[in-house]
């Protein structure tokens, strides 16, 4: 099948290569993001492949219909940037990537934690200048602390398993209880209640509408002062410049992100010679016990692998007319 493969970086071009066996499908690989005025690489195509910052509203997904584009395949589990109701009236079918490797964002998130509480970020900076000094490096032993984990699906419960592996007391949050999170002693709880217990909260759960600054001004009040936040699920569970205020103030004590809010603008790209115009992000980069990374959490061979052989998979199921698992079901779509 002829795809057009949308916001390609070598790594893409890579693992995608190796994946589509004996060049089973016609890969066009195209640096630019997927927007409405690069929609008109989609012609002749009736496959478009996309990732998490690719513009995927409804004026961008009729343009590529009305090129023919008829299957949208994303090279990622998130779809929370795509419009379904506009990809369900237009007939499009989307298929994901609904996992890939949980251990790659968990232990992302875990690394988080560990750097900020040891201020590795720090340390390593202070050795390479000869600094050897150990004032305002202060650590905490994690094991005995309490790790509050909002949404124990396949990640958060990947990240409760390697914390018990430190000796923390779990706490979570989620509609549904995962056994293998109540097997390993965690206690769920109300939100307000995981808030005031934890000394640790990391965010697993998935941006929606009822996600959207899930951490703002009002979840902040009931936390433990001091306390560490980390987000590696997607940028907008946190209101910024409440997390911002509350980073002045000692509220929030440490904060870890691989996601951000307005990421879309920054990530993905070097922009080491430019002037960044975000001013909520640049205040972010000032505080000693920020860390921030650019969306990396995903970013391991086993994932990058699992993604292609999932993505190529994916694609020949459609091609083939089967049913596929991993098809986003936009009978669903609630207008
Ligand atoms: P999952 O579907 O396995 O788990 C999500 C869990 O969140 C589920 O158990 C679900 O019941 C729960 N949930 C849904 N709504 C909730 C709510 N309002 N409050 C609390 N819990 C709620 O998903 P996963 O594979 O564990 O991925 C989790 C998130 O991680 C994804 O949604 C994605 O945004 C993010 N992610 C980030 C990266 C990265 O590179 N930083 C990579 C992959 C995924």
């Amino acid at each position: 099948m002829k795809v057009a493969v949308f916001n390609t970086k070598s790594y893409d071009r890579t693992f995608l290569t190796a994946a589509n066996v004996g060049g089973k499908h016609d890969l066009v690989f195209f640096e630019p993001h997927l927007t409405l005025e690069t929609s008109v690489l989609a012609a002749g195509f009736p496959a478009v492949c996309a990732f998490v910052n690719d513009c995927l509203d409804a004026k961008t997904l009729g343009a590529i219909a009305e090129k023919g584009v008829r299957l949208l395949a994303l090279r990622s589990a998130g779809f929370n940037h795509v419009d379904l109701a506009a990809a369900k009236d237009l007939g499009l079918t989307i298929l994901r990537v609904p996992a890939y490797s949980p251990y790659a964002v968990a232990e992302h998130a875990v690394a988080m934690m560990l750097s900020l509480n040891r201020k590795i970020h720090r340390a390593y900076n202070r050795v390479r200048e000869g600094n050897f000094a150990l004032d305002g490096l202060l650590g905490f032993d994690l094991h005995g602390k309490t790790v509050g984990i909002v949404g124990t699906g396949r990640i958060g419960a990947i990240t409760a398993q390697i914390l018990h592996g430190f000796g923390c007391r779990l706490l979570g949050y989620d509609f549904l209880q995962n056994v293998d999170c109540l097997a390993l002693g965690m206690e769920y709880v109300a939100l307000p209640e995981l808030f005031a217990a934890s000394d640790i909260v990391s965010l697993h759960c998935p941006l929606m509408p009822e996600t959207y600054h899930l951490i703002g001004a009002e979840a902040i009040e009931q936390m433990k002062p001091g306390m560490m936040l980390i987000n590696t699920s997607r940028g907008q569970l946190i209101d910024t410049k409440a997390v911002t205020k509350a980073l002045k103030s000692g509220k929030i004590g440490y904060l870890g992100l691989d996601v951000y809010e307005q990421e879309t603008d920054l990530f993905f790209e070097d922009l080491s010679n430019h002037v960044i115009q975000d001013d909520v992000f640049q205040r972010l980069l000032t505080f000693p016990n920020v860390l921030i990374t650019g969306h990396q959490a995903f970013f391991t061979e086993e994932a990058l692998k699992n993604i292609a052989e999932t993505t190529i998979g994916n694609i020949t199921d459609f091609e083939q007319g089967r049913p596929c698992a991993n098809q986003i079901d936009l009978d669903q779509v609630k207008r």
